[in-house]
């Protein structure tokens, strides 16, 4: 049996080596993210808010933030 997962579906990632700026937690427009008070680094907490607009990644100055690309069928 397949174990299925808790987690949301997140376009958004921030990966370990954040350093916690808050720079994106600031920015942007859909509160995405809150700075951990336990890890001091950005958390995805509400990734079904994501609008995949892009600001997260362009202003990390320590390029953390993984982003999905939108889904489009054609090229
Ligand atoms: S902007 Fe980058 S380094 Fe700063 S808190 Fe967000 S993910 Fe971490
Ligand atoms: S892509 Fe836009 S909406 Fe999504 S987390 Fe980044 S700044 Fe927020």
């Amino acid at each position: 049996m397949s174990q299925i997962e808790n987690e949301v579906f997140s376009p958004v990632k921030v990966n370990n080596w954040c350093k916690g700026c808050d720079i994106c937690v600031a920015f942007c427009p859909r509160k995405v993210f809150t700075l951990s008070s336990e890890t001091g680094k950005a958390e995805v907490t509400r990734p079904e808010k994501c609008i995949i607009c892009g600001l997260c990644q362009l202003l990390c100055p320590d390029f953390a933030i993984d982003l999905k690309e939108p889904q489009n069928a054609n090229g």
